[in-house]
């Protein structure tokens, strides 16, 4: 550690020792934390955060773990949202969003997917009609994580037909709360409605609430995917922070700690980074590593890792170096996918028969089980594992595009067949 690091842990350490209390209400101290620029230690000042380089974050991080203090709220608002109106926002736009994000009082939710356009997203077919100074919003989105929780939302939709397809979108902050929104939850294999369908009728938002300049809403777009797909996004709270549910901000944040660590649900453990020690637990319970081709197979899930840890310290330094997580994050997620489908078919398989139980049955409360029902999800959300192999190929390797793209690129959206 570099003195340099070892200062901010220790100062780190000093406030947390004087501050936290488990007893108390949630949104206070949430508000602390925020305020004392240690929820997000890289996020500018005023923030949530101290504007800190990546190793410097990483010891205030370190400080509060140590401290065994709770971590910051997590979901959208603070994963993808946050980068995005730090990249894109106007000064009163940041001024008017963070406090509510980094103090976890408002929830967000991402409204890109269609029915018609999820990997081709480009194509995407919900309008925005300028009215005045208010844009008037139509249309139908899908796979809307937590879009039943949210007051804001994230939003790319059409402004200009006539151009093509990626030149004539533009990117709102959305009211969710408004008559003009529906959301209607949607059931996955898991057994949880995590994510829904939203129906835009006439909505609206203010031109004020637009981030970026009209048109440019791809480009804004694709910083906010770059964040997804970047396993050392602050913001995505792993090892620490809240569900991307609604959450009770008077609770104390033992009460409220307590109940994160009992919910059976496979998409916490996959988004928290913990399945890798949950899957070492059910090994040493059952003593899988006797067997050599189980060990072995274990040993390539920890080379992965090792390789996943070194190319996200890499990408780290690169985002420090240039600003914006580039292409290169496509690697670390698709690393994420067969990790966690490795993890997956070691730890059922370790199990034997029990493997195939289900709820309460199941070993470790069916944690395990959650999460082996959740993991494809992890190949298709931000971008399916063959959309960002196409991403490499494209845009790291300089391979040519896919056959037909540059004219489908160059005619305006309103001459393009869709579905
Ligand atoms: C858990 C979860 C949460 C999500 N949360 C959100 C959210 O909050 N907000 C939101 O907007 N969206 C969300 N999504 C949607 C997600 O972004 C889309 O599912 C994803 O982009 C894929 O789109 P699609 O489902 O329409 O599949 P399609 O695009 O129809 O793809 C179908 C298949 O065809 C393949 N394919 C498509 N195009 C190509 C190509 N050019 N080359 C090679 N193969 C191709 C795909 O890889 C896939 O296997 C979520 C998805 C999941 C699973």
């Amino acid at each position: 550690m570099s003195d340099d690091q070892a200062a901010v842990q220790a100062e780190a350490s000093e406030w947390f020792e004087q501050h936290w209390d488990p007893r108390m209400p949630l949104g206070e101290w949430w508000e602390l934390l925020a305020g004392a620029g240690l929820a997000f230690p890289s996020w500018p000042e005023g923030f949530g955060g101290l504007g800190l380089p990546p190793a410097l974050a990483k010891a205030a991080i370190r400080a509060r773990r140590e401290a065994g203090a709770f971590g910051p709220p997590n979901g959208i608002a603070t994963f993808l949202t946050a980068p995005t109106l730090l990249t894109y926002g106007t000064a009163e736009q940041q001024r008017r969003y963070m406090p509510g994000i980094v103090s976890g009082r408002d929830i967000w939710c991402q409204l890109f997917s269609e029915p018609g356009s999820g990997s081709d997203m480009a194509s995407l077919a919900t309008r925005a009609e300028l009215d005045g100074d208010e844009w008037v919003i139509n249309g139908q989105k899908v796979w809307n994580s937590g879009a039943q929780h949210a007051r804001y939302g994230i939003l790319i939709a059409r402004t200009d037909p006539e151009q093509p397809k990626h030149g004539g979108i533009t990117y709102f902050l959305i009211d969710m709360t408004q008559p003009g929104v529906e959301v209607r939850p949607l059931r996955e294999m898991t057994g949880d409605a995590a994510f829904n369908e939203v129906f835009f009728s006439d909505a609206r938002v203010s031109d004020a609430d637009r981030l970026g300049e009209r048109g440019a809403g791809w480009r804004v777009a694709m910083t906010t995917l770059s964040h997804e797909r970047d396993p050392e996004n602050e913001g995505s709270g792993s090892g620490g922070g809240a569900a991307f549910g609604s959450v009770d901000l008077s609770l104390p944040v033992e009460e409220y700690a307590r109940q994160v660590e009992e919910q059976i649900d496979g998409f916490s453990l996959a988004m928290s980074g913990e399945a890798g020690s949950v899957l070492e637990r059910i090994v040493d319970d059952r003593r899988s590593a006797d067997d050599p081709v189980m060990r072995q197979r274990l040993a390539e899930l920890t080379s992965l890792r090792r390789n996943a840890r070194l190319s996200g310290q890499r990408a780290a330094a690169a985002v420090k170096a240039g600003g914006q997580p580039g292409p290169e994050v496509s690697t670390l997620k698709l690393l994420g996918s067969e990790m966690a489908r490795r993890t997956r078919d070691l730890g059922l398989e370790a199990m034997g028969p029990d493997g195939m139980l289900w709820g309460d049955d199941a070993p470790e409360r069916g944690l395990f089980h959650a999460y082996g029902m959740f993991t494809p999800a992890l190949s298709i959300a931000g971008g399916t594992d063959e959309v960002q192999r196409n991403i490499i190929g494209e845009r790291v390797l300089g391979l040519p595009r896919e056959p037909g793209e540059q004219e489908l690129r160059s005619k305006p959206w309103s001459e393009l067949d869709r579905g």
